[in-house]
């Protein structure tokens, strides 16, 4: 199915930006249906990368199936905090066997999700921090995800430090000392299409204080499309107006802060671009 917001001059990169989308999940439906055209959209609004992440084994594999076939598609693997009730020994050491793939550039997403509480709260904790320790035998970035478990979660990564492979704080929604303590653990902040939203003054002040090095941006695609197209299936394409965004808060221009965002994915990711 084509999207016709898509055929939109807003999705042809004629101003020369250069983007890296650090979180989707192009292995979930809707996206996941029409793969090859959301992939040449992006590349039309100026993507060179875009990090899909897994959620589960099933969708890990799904993941890491489709960076195999496109160049420019890099994994992440890990178990969601929705999954962990289904997380075994078994399930762990598939899930780890994944990340010998040299596409497969990040641990996650994982952490503590205390909104929807899918699964037990001691349950995610123990899987959480089962994986935190995978990640960092395995040498990967680990990918957070912290929904209502801020205080929580920090300190659960505070606890397992330090991180030599670095890690980034996916759709962040913490507070300013959330993204203190997230800064001091070395660790990147992403940006999502929240950003954008007409209440979140909140996140726009925190993203105007994040160091120029810890910036990233995200969609967290087909979830949280950014105005004007909040309500719709979100893809990677949309991510310039997150990215417009980001940069009018900060006070430069779109390509310069295109430029730096991709800079920091390429380095924490450490991605062949
Ligand atoms: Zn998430
Ligand atoms: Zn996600």
């Amino acid at each position: 199915m084509e999207s016709k917001t898509c055929s939109d001059s807003s999705y042809n990169n004629k101003n020369g930006v250069i983007l890296i989308d650090s979180h989707a999940h192009l292995e979930l439906e809707p996206l996941v249906e029409q793969t090859r055209a959301v992939v040449a959209r992006a590349v039309s609004a100026g993507l060179i990368g875009i990090i899909t992440v897994g959620i589960d084994l099933e969708d890990a594999q799904g993941a890491l199936a489709i960076a195999q076939e496109y160049e420019m598609v890099f994994a992440a693997v890990g178990f969601h905090p929705h999954n962990a009730k289904d997380v075994g020994d078994n399930s762990l050491s598939q899930m780890e066997k994944l990340c010998e793939n040299p596409k497969v550039v990040g641990y996650g997403e994982i952490g503590l999700d205390f909104f929807r509480n899918r699964s037990p709260h001691d349950r995610q904790l123990e899987v959480f921090e089962d994986q935190i320790e995978l990640a960092k035998k395995r040498n990967k970035p680990i990918i957070i995800h912290l929904r209502d478990a801020y205080e929580e979660g920090l300190a659960v990564l505070e606890k397992h430090g330090p991180y030599p492979a670095g890690g980034v704080i996916h759709c962040f929604s913490g507070d300013e000392s959330d993204a203190r303590r997230a800064l001091d653990l070395g660790f990147y902040v992403s940006i999502p299409g929240t950003v954008t939203y007409k209440k979140n003054d909140k996140l726009r002040a925190i993203v105007a204080t994040i160091p120029d090095d810890r910036v990233l941006l995200e969609t967290d695609c087909p979830f949280l499309s950014p105005e004007p197209l909040r309500g719709k299936d979100n893809e990677p394409a949309y991510i310039v107006h997150t990215a417009r965004k980001v940069a009018e808060i900060r006070g430069v221009d779109l390509q310069s802060l295109g430029l730096l965002a991709t800079q920091n994915a390429i380095r924490l990711f450490n991605l062949p671009l």
